[in-house]
Order: structure tokens, then sequence, then C-alpha cells
């Protein structure tokens, strides 16, 4: 995990940009893609409180707008203040499923501090897409 010191850095770094007036809750993400790059995001609330916004999202968001479709999250680190236990919620779960895929890791304070759990952990049988090509119609 010492080699994601600056990942969990980079999300600390990102609450600070939050726009949650509402909850005074600041959360800031910050993932590694498989590129190396590091992509950040925080929460952004809104008065109407449906289209907040988490701040894992808001990293994978904005690493799919500077990557494209072939982006692939190898880990994502969640900060917030105050610094209370706080993993992914159920939404941001299933979007880190869809780009990271299960082995994606996702570091979180815990009550024991940071951890880290593989994302297949925190959403075992992820809901996947995955349609199943048609048969052709047989010729005549
Ligand atoms: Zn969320």
């Amino acid at each position: 995990m010492a080699a994601d010191t600056d990942l969990v850095a980079a999300a600390q770094a990102a609450l600070e940009k939050a726009y949650a007036p509402y909850s005074n809750f600041r959360v800031g993400a910050a993932l590694r893609a498989e590129s190396g790059t590091v992509y950040s995001g925080c929460n952004v609330e809104n008065s109407s409180f449906g289209l907040t916004n988490c701040a894992e999202r808001s990293a994978v968001f904005v690493a799919v707008a500077a990557e494209g479709a072939g982006l692939r999250i190898k880990a994502i680190a969640i900060a917030t203040d105050p610094a209370v236990p706080c993993s992914p919620c159920g939404a941001c779960r299933q979007v880190i499923a869809e780009l990271g895929g299960p082995d994606c890791r996702v570091l979180y304070r815990s009550r024991e501090g940071i951890e880290e759990r593989a994302l297949k952990d925190l959403l075992p049988d992820a809901f996947s897409y995955r349609p199943t090509k048609t048969k052709s119609r047989p010729s005549r």
C-alpha cells in the first residue's frame, strides 16, 4: 500500500475542492488508471439533493473524459472531511466495477484506519450487461 500514499494524498487534496454547502461533508477521490495517470474528483452537491454527485464518480468521469472508453482503473482512494469511516456508496461501487473490474483496489478509511479492499469484496456479483449474440436467422 505504500505505493498508494500518493493516491491517498491526491484524494485528500481533492476534497478541498468539494462543493458541499448542505452537508458540509467534503469528499475527495483519486484513481490510478492503467496508464499510470492519476485523476481526482470531489463531491458536488445540489439544492435538489438527488442531483448530488459523489467524489468517486466525479473522478471516474474526469478520467473517462481524458482517456476515453478504454479507461481501466487500477486503484481508487477516498478521503473525507471530517475524517470518518466511509466506504464508497453502492452507485459508486457499480461505476468502479464497470471500469475497474473485480480486482480494482479500493482504499478508504475504516474504523481501523486506511483499508484496502478489492472491489469484488465490496460489490460481489456486480451487475454486468453482456448481451449475447443473437443467432442469425436460418437462410431459406
Ligand atoms: Zn457514491
